[in-house]
């Protein structure tokens, strides 16, 4: 099993000095998450990831979680560990000071997440699924709700669930059939069943709020006719103590290919008692609040699974001894050369390296938008920050997970056919890993997001502040000779996803399916480009700290070849898609459905 160490040194670099955290929050008026104290919560969350989260991942994937008449127990030690990270105050961190929350930023919280979510990926989704939870009661909830159920859920004492899909829907949410009828009391009866409700039924934590879409009587058909509700495990008084038991019941829990220490529940509604949130029919729109934030989560969890491999991995490569370097004998005093002498095994090193520390950047970057959209008095740069993450959201969640995805498959293939044995853990991120292209909406709806309902929805517009971004580091950095090979790359593939824009919005006038043909293929080009620029970004940042002289130059050193691999052996990627692009989707079309045979 790789021992997980929570990468410190790089975390700081993105977030003090990529995207200078320390101004930011000033600006935004964070004065609590000072310097000193952005440095303590990350060492301490460092220590704690590794030390109590981190060992419980192979356990966890061994043992899952059981289910005993409708009640779920969680792997060995899952519960104490919960319990710590409750003592800890780490659910509170980025709360609401209003309901017991320390208030610190998102954007902090994030880094704390991706060192759980790589220790142990079933361990971090109990929280973070909460997160979303009060993210909705927060935003569209009644003054009683909030005072009702976020207290607990800031605390962690309780974890709160999203109950969306249901047998026969999953992507297209507008057939769900769960019912939801008013009673005497101005609460309603929800009846119907969910499936695949992560962290449905648990032992962690006192009740569970469910937060679960339903449709009234009479609602228009389809996602127009969608109502949000909470509804919790255990009914709860008003001044927010436990009462009776709700009609809701795990009926059993899935048998799954990964995170087998996360609870994925069937969870029935038997005339339960809940309560709607925000206005009948608009859970649609209520649901936005919790899946952009959720999105992101799932897109660092991509980034956090290549991590936890390249660790993993790296360790490996410098240990195992096959075969001599074809350029020379490296270790003569050995019988063989380690494994990382190898251009391929470095191939696969450098592809998880930088995609992990590329993926940090990027979700770093999203997170301080977040942040801006939470806390900016400047309704320009919230507006500016809220279309940048329409934008690049979708590109980091589907980018990231399938690219976290590939990473994780490198790592079994670098530990050879050790990689394929359980023992050693790398096949596990490897299955863990795979549900992140899948839930919060898949890579091909994503792609469908972006391309469809915000690129060319807007006209192209919404492309617009990055480019002018793009424009301006090239700009910036065009006296730095040591900068114009990536600067003229970078140009040359933002023309290229302009005039790609231009022709698909073309094409899809003459045939609609043109969009579907060229979506995926469309969010991966804009994926590797969005990275380029953050590694573009981040070896201008080394640069210049190599060039003031002082430490960690090996350091800054290994930024500026990560960020060349990256530009020569990853980017051109983006090219075959490009071309697949290109060729359109008639062939994609060709056979019927009828002649599709076997
Ligand atoms: C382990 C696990 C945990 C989960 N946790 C939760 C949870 O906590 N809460 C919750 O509500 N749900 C949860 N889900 C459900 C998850 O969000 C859905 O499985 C996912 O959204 C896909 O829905 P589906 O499985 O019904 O697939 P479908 O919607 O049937 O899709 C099947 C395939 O068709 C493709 N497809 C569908 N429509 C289109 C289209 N228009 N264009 C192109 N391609 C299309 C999809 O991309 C996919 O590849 C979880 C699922 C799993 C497996």
């Amino acid at each position: 099993m790789p021992e997980y160490k929570a990468p410190v040194r790089d975390i700081k670099f993105v977030m003090q000095e990529l995207l200078d955290c320390d101004t930011h929050y000033k600006q935004l008026g964070y004065n609590d998450a000072s310097e000193d104290m952005v440095d303590a919560i990350i060492t301490e969350a460092a220590k704690f990831t590794e030390q109590v989260i981190a060992p419980l991942n192979q356990i966890g994937d061994q043992q899952g979680c059981t289910w005993t008449d409708g009640v779920v127990t969680t792997p060995d030690g899952f519960k104490e560990a919960y319990q710590q990270y409750v003592e800890g105050g780490w659910p509170t961190l980025s709360q609401s000071e209003e309901f017991g929350g320390q208030g610190l930023p998102y954007s902090l919280n994030a880094s704390i997440s991706e060192m759980m979510s790589s220790a142990n990926h079933s361990f971090a989704m109990y929280p973070g699924l909460s997160h979303g939870a009060q993210a909705t009661i927060e935003a569209h909830g009644t003054s009683e709700q909030k005072q009702q159920f976020m207290p607990k859920l800031v605390e962690g004492s309780w974890t709160g669930t999203m109950c969306l899909t249901e047998s026969h829907c999953g992507t297209d949410l507008g057939m769900l059939r769960t019912k939801a009828e008013l009673n005497d009391d101005g609460s309603y009866a929800i009846t119907g069943t969910k499936i695949f409700i992560s962290a449905g039924e648990h032992d962690l934590s006192d009740n569970i709020v469910h937060i679960v879409i339903a449709r009234l009587p009479g609602a228009p058909e389809g996602s127009k006719g969608i109502s949000l509700f909470i509804v919790p495990k255990f009914n709860v008084n008003d001044d927010g103590s436990i009462a009776d038991r709700n009609a809701v019941s795990c009926g059993s829990i899935e048998h799954k290919m990964g995170i087998n220490a996360n609870a994925t529940c069937v969870i029935n509604f038997d005339s339960a008692k809940g309560f709607l949130i925000g206005q009948e029919n608009r859970g649609l729109h209520c649901m936005f609040t919790f899946m952009n934030a959720a999105r992101l989560g799932v897109a660092m969890e991509g980034s956090a699974a290549a991590e936890a491999s390249f660790q993993g991995s790296l360790a490996y490569a410098k240990d195992r001894l096959q075969m001599r370097s074809i350029s020379g004998v490296k270790n003569p005093d050995g019988p063989a050369d380690p494994i990382i002498v190898h251009p391929d095994v470095r191939r696969m090193l450098l592809t998880q390296k930088s995609i992990s520390e590329g993926g940090r950047a990027l979700i770093g970057y999203l997170s301080q938008l977040v942040d801006i959209t939470h806390a900016s008095e400047d309704d320009d740069a919230k507006a500016d920050a809220e279309s940048k993450l329409a934008l690049l959201t979708p590109i980091a969640k589907a980018f990231l997970t399938e690219l976290g995805f590939e990473c994780t498959s490198h790592g079994v293939q670098i530990f050879g056919g050790h990689g394929f044995i359980k023992e050693w853990g790398m096949e596990q991120l490897l299955r863990d890993t795979k549900i992140s292209c899948i839930y919060e909406g898949t890579t091909g709806i994503q792609a469908l997001d972006l391309l469809a309902r915000k690129i060319l929805g807007s006209k192209g517009q919404i492309l617009k502040p990055l480019m002018t971004d793009v424009a301006m580091f090239a700009k910036d950095n065009a006296d730095n000779p040591a900068m114009t090979e990536y600067v003229n790359t970078l140009n040359e593939y933002a023309k290229q996803w302009q005039v790609i824009t231009g022709d698909i919005g073309q094409k899809a006038m003459k045939n609609p399916d043109e969009i579907g043909g060229a979506s995926v293929d469309y969010l991966m080009f804009a994926g590797y480009v969005t990275l380029a620029f953050f590694w573009a970004k981040m070896a201008s940042v080394a640069q210049s700290k190599l060039k003031d002289g002082g430490e960690d130059a090996a350091f800054y050193q290994a930024k500026i070849k990560t960020a060349t691999f990256y530009f020569q052996r990853i980017l051109p990627r983006a090219q075959g898609h490009a071309a697949c692009i290109e060729s359109g989707v008639d062939s994609m079309m060709a056979l019927s459905s009828e002649e599709f045979v076997f």
